[in-house]
């Protein structure tokens, strides 16, 4: 996959570039161009925003250079624009994306873009309801959720598709060595052996912690028998 990101701080990316996703890169299984759009302007200060319209604060970010920089990529794949008033992002969309060839991001900063750069872009995401600096961290964690997705990413293939979210559950508790911290004891299931109970022990406590922290991801899911069995027993307890 080839993911291109416009932005004026090309520098801040350097995150996506150390573990997995850096091996990933060192390895051609991905793929990152950061393209910075202040060098496609003809001022000679490089302004790449201006005042608004009508007045009040801040500075708008301009669509000719952000235009010029997105013509200037040979293909662009996927154009997405990062504001808070997207549709905010979520793991199905990076599934989505995974199967893209590839992904534009433009990153936003000051007051935010000209409203007719919307229209540059095939998709405007938000990562939450808060209001971040520029569309750089948002931009990073749409990219890392996406690209883990991508064959040879993940050293073991199984990890993402046994995650939270991957199917519509929160991921069941995960234990590793001492098997008895201070008393505290990895539950016997787990050092059974027997993979049948402990795929259903994970099964339930992936339900578990769903109906506990996240109920609201419940409300449209087609339950089975043995959930809504599972269900009742957690509601009575
Ligand atoms: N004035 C804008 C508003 O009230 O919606 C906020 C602009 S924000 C300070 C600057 C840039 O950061 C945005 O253009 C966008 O690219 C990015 N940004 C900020 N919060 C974001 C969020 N929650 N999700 C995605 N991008 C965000």
């Amino acid at each position: 996959m080839k993911v291109n990101v416009l932005t004026l701080f090309p520098d801040m990316f350097t995150p996506l570039q150390v573990s997995m996703l850096g091996r990933g890169l060192e390895d051609g299984k991905w793929d990152l161009n950061l393209v910075n759009f202040r060098d496609f302007t003809t001022d000679v200060h490089h302004h790449v925003d201006d005042s608004p319209y009508g007045g009040g604060a801040g500075m708008v970010l301009q669509i000719m250079p952000i235009k010029k920089a997105l013509d200037s990529l040979p293909s662009k794949g996927k154009v997405i624009i990062t504001a808070p008033q997207g549709k905010t992002f979520n793991e199905k969309m990076a599934q989505d994306w995974a199967k893209e060839e590839e992904l534009t991001f433009i990153c936003g900063h000051y007051e935010g873009f000209d409203q007719r750069v919307y229209d540059l872009a095939d998709e405007t995401v938000s990562i939450g309801d808060y209001v971040l600096t520029g569309g750089e961290l948002p931009t990073m964690s749409m990219i890392d959720a996406t690209v883990r997705l991508l064959p040879g990413i993940l050293g073991n293939s199984a990890s993402s598709v046994e995650e939270s979210f991957s199917h519509g559950l929160l991921e069941y508790p995960q234990y590793t060595r001492p098997a008895d911290f201070e008393g505290q004891k990895v539950p016997d299931v787990l050092t059974s052996g027997n993979h049948q109970k402990i795929a259903e022990w994970r099964h339930k406590e992936a339900l578990r912690a769903t109906y506990l922290h996240r109920p609201d991801m419940l409300e449209n899911r087609q339950l089975t028998k043995e959930e809504r069995n599972w269900l009742k027993e957690f509601e009575q307890n």
